[in-house]
């Protein structure tokens, strides 16, 4: 979701126009190669999967000039990763132990509208109950955000911080863990995307087994 303005004249996006930009893909895809739905239909083995907001401005394949078939992809608001969220452990879970994937990433973005809506005191409607958990992060660190007077810089702080705690939710799961109790080869990570610029970035929390998880969240 965005709190924002579009940036752009979308007014020319009708329902036909994406029939016709469809034809136009494979047209294009054809052109480059004649064999590019025959390979694609063979199957997928996508090494990455990707964790983002469902913002329209943070297109997984684009923003990091890679393909379908490349990455797989797990959106919501404000990239939450909840651990009753049966859509994201299922998802989680065919992308670690059947596709199995070397990398989770989970991505966020400044000017996130989620987390935006969250830092406010304003009633939404039924997505307060998702936005909560954005704002169980605030609580979390509640000292660091609130000593930050600028209320720009605060909202970017707290995209930063709800990435890290993702990925560290992220680690608590029982499908991630158990990765690693099997000597998977699995690493997570953590990005911040600017829209306002295009670069990513790392969070520098990337992690491949359970040394920084708190004991309570480890299994035997
Ligand atoms: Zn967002």
């Amino acid at each position: 979701m965005c709190a924002k303005k579009l940036l752009h004249d979308t007014s020319h996006i009708t329902y036909e126009s994406l029939l016709e930009g469809n034809e136009q893909f494979i047209a294009d895809a054809l052109a480059e190669d004649p064999e590019y739905f025959k390979k694609l239909a063979n199957g997928q083995t996508p090494p990455v999967l990707w964790i983002g907001c469902a913002d329209s401005r943070v297109p997984a394949n684009q923003i990091t000039n890679t393909s379908p078939g490349e990455i797989f992809v797990h959106r919501n608001i404000a990239n939450m990763v909840v651990h009753s969220d049966m859509n994201m452990l299922s998802v989680l879970d065919y992308a670690v132990n059947v596709l199995k994937v070397k990398h989770v990433i989970v991505t966020g973005h400044y000017g996130c509208g989620g987390v935006i809506a969250a830092m406010s005191n304003h009633e939404f409607g039924l997505i307060d109950n998702w936005l909560r958990h954005i704002k169980d992060v605030y609580r979390l660190h509640a000292a660091e955000l609130d000593a930050i007077e600028n209320e720009q810089e605060r909202t970017n702080r707290l995209v930063e911080l709800n990435v890290i705690e993702n990925v560290y939710n992220l680690c608590k799961t029982s499908i991630v863990q158990n990765a690693w109790k099997n000597g998977q080869p699995l690493a997570v990570h953590g990005w911040v995307y600017s829209i306002s610029t295009g670069k990513i970035k790392d969070m520098k929390v990337s992690t491949s087994d359970n040394a920084n998880l708190g004991d309570v969240f480890k299994f035997e």
